[in-house]
């Protein structure tokens, strides 16, 4: 290595080291976009993105921060009904829910997505427990409307269960299946699942990793990015209709969590290799950064 190149790494380590110290032991929420993670995964499984993903979640634990990660599947899910022939509907983003749908939805989530997740962390170590809304009733569901069958709305976070698994210095990974009092399990939208979740736990930072570089005014216009936002600012957007299919529920739980204590939101591009440590450790950040403003 060059004097230069040295200097440039050591630079860059130094840069992180009041992040490190800011984000010491505090709660950082990531939701994992089922988009981000189909791009991660190449057609032989291999994963860049996704090993890059892991050892990012890796190092904000071993650097003292606690990241809890919540993950959705809809393409995966898609992928499987099209096996079995069944296809869905879906009403303002939300896929209707049948019992037989519900069923390959949990099979997706629990037996193939929320696994794979935990063990490309535990690459790096014992650190990743996977566990479901129902696990703990860290997520206690109802119907949301009636017309979309079993998708659940969340009526209350339990926290404990995670709370505990952070105390035990492990990485909470969280499939959105919940649960309604009689142990009815619902499919429940993973970007409002993990906003209700930073709020229960009090996050520092709520994290939504997808497959856009992060908010637009113009969603075909790259040049429209939007870099720093308020929550004020979110709600004329919302209003104006420059937001729509997927990106809805995230920016409306980022607003909502923001506006219920959390200190920041972040929407990110979860395709972009180390997007995590980007946004957490450099002085520039990257996507899309609202603040309660
Ligand atoms: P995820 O799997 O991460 O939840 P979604 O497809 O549900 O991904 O949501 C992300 C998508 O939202 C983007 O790929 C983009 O097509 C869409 N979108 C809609 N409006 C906007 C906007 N104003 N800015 C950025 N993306 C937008
Ligand atoms: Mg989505």
């Amino acid at each position: 290595m060059s004097g230069d190149a040295a200097a440039a790494r050591a630079a860059i380590l130094t840069e992180a080291l009041p992040y490190i110290q800011r984000w010491q032991g505090r709660i950082v929420v990531i939701k994992y976009g089922g988009n981000a993670l189909a791009d991660a995964v190449g057609p032989d499984g291999e994963s860049e993105a996704l090993a890059s993903f892991a050892s990012d979640v890796v190092l904000m634990r071993s650097v003292g921060m606690c990241p809890v990660v919540v993950h959705g599947g809809g393409p995966q899910i898609g992928a499987l009904l099209a096996r079995v022939g069944k296809e869905s509907a879906f009403v303002d983003g939300l896929r209707v829910t049948d019992a037989e749908t519900l069923e390959i939805v949990r099979m997706v989530l629990l037996g193939q997505v929320n696994p794979d997740l935990v063990a490309a962390i535990n690459v790096h170590g014992a650190m990743a427990v996977g566990l479901s809304g129902a696990d703990g009733r860290l997520l206690t569901t109802r119907v949301a409307d009636p017309a979309l069958g079993l998708v659940g709305e969340v009526e209350r976070v339990n926290p404990s269960v995670v709370h505990r698994l952070l105390e035990q210095d492990l990485i909470p990974v969280i499939a959105t299946i919940g649960a309604d009092p009689s142990g009815q399990a619902h499919n429940v939208n993973a970007d409002t699942a993990a906003g209700a979740i930073a709020e229960a736990l009090n996050a520092e930072k709520l994290i939504y990793l997808t497959d856009i570089a992060g908010l637009r005014r113009d969603v075909a216009d790259p040049a429209s990015l939007v870099s720093s936002t308020t929550a004020s600012e979110l709600e004329v957007m919302l209003k104006s209709g420059v937001i729509s299919s997927g990106m809805i529920p995230k920016v409306i739980s980022c607003l909502k969590a923001v506006n219920s204590g959390v200190g920041q939101a972040h929407i990110l591009d979860g395709r972009l290799p180390h997007a995590l440590l980007l946004e957490i450790f450099t002085d520039e950040g990257i996507g899309t950064m609202v603040t309660p403003g």
